[in-house]
């Protein structure tokens, strides 16, 4: 997968994108994460990339002529992206399950705003898709899109050393993760359970699966009358519990 980044401050995604799990698969060509300073498609270097709203009022708005000479000159050099995507706080919720799709796509590209947005024409006519991470208003989207990335790239083929991990993870089928513990077996007077340590794969498959409904069910339940219902529109679909796979 390949990720095209536009942004005003290239500098806030520098390290993240050098570090852990995502700086090891960037590094070893998993995905591959461009980052585009909008400043560079300024018309001269005194163009401002930031002007006032028409019709008054705080804030300052992304201007649309240097994102779409971005946009148009990734698209020439890379081809049609499948999707482009803005991070702003009023788009579709970011989920595991669109985690899930979009690490499927080959190439898209991320615009991330400042102030007030981005110019409302570059949504209607360049953006294809836009995503939010959370009911909360954040200064730019340069984190946003940090987390996109990550979700996706971890989710990349040999991105993680251990590639059922991600499978086991909280959200996938719907049901948060099993607790996890190592080493010591026994840490100031709490033991960690006697199934975890019986070799018995079965007996710990289902005790994880129980441990994941449990959880899920105390903290949220929302979840499990999410996927309740789409047993109900779904009869013949097989249901699928075993988050250890
Ligand atoms: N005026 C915008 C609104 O009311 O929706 C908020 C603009 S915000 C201060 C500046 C930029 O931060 C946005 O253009 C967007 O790229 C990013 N941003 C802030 N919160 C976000 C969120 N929850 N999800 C995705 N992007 C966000």
């Amino acid at each position: 997968m390949t990720v095209d980044l536009v942004t005003a401050l290239p500098e806030v995604v520098r390290g993240p994108l050098e570090s852990g799990v995502l700086g090891r698969a960037l590094e070893e060509d998993t995905a591959t994460v461009r980052v585009h300073d909008l400043r560079a498609s300024a018309e001269d270097p005194q163009d401002q990339i930031d002007d006032y709203p028409f019709g008054g009022g705080g804030g300052m708005v992304l201007k649309p002529g240097p994102l779409v000479r971005c946009l148009e000159a990734l698209e020439d050099k890379h081809g049609v992206p499948d999707d482009v995507i803005y991070l702003t706080p009023d788009g579709e919720r970011f989920t595991q399950k669109s985690a899930n799709q979009l690490s499927r796509k080959e190439y898209i590209v991320l615009v991330t705003g400042r102030y007030k947005g981005i110019d409302e024409r570059v949504r209607r006519r360049w953006i294809t898709r836009e995503v939010s991470i959370g009911d909360y208003v954040l200064s730019g989207g340069e984190l946003p899109a940090l987390v996109l990335i990550d979700a996706l790239v971890r989710l990349q083929p040999g991105a993680l050393g251990d590639a059922r991990s991600a499978l086991t993870d909280s959200f996938q089928d719907d049901l948060l993760g099993a607790p996890v513990y190592t080493r010591p077996a026994s840490f100031r007077g709490m033991d960690v359970p006697e199934v975890l340590r019986s070799g018995d794969h079965e007996r710990i498959r289902r005790w994880r699966f129980d441990e994941s409904v449990r959880r899920t069910r105390a903290r949220r339940p929302d979840l499990l009358d999410e996927s309740e219902k789409l047993d109900e529109e779904a009869p013949s679909s097989a249901p699928d519990g075993d988050k250890t796979a």
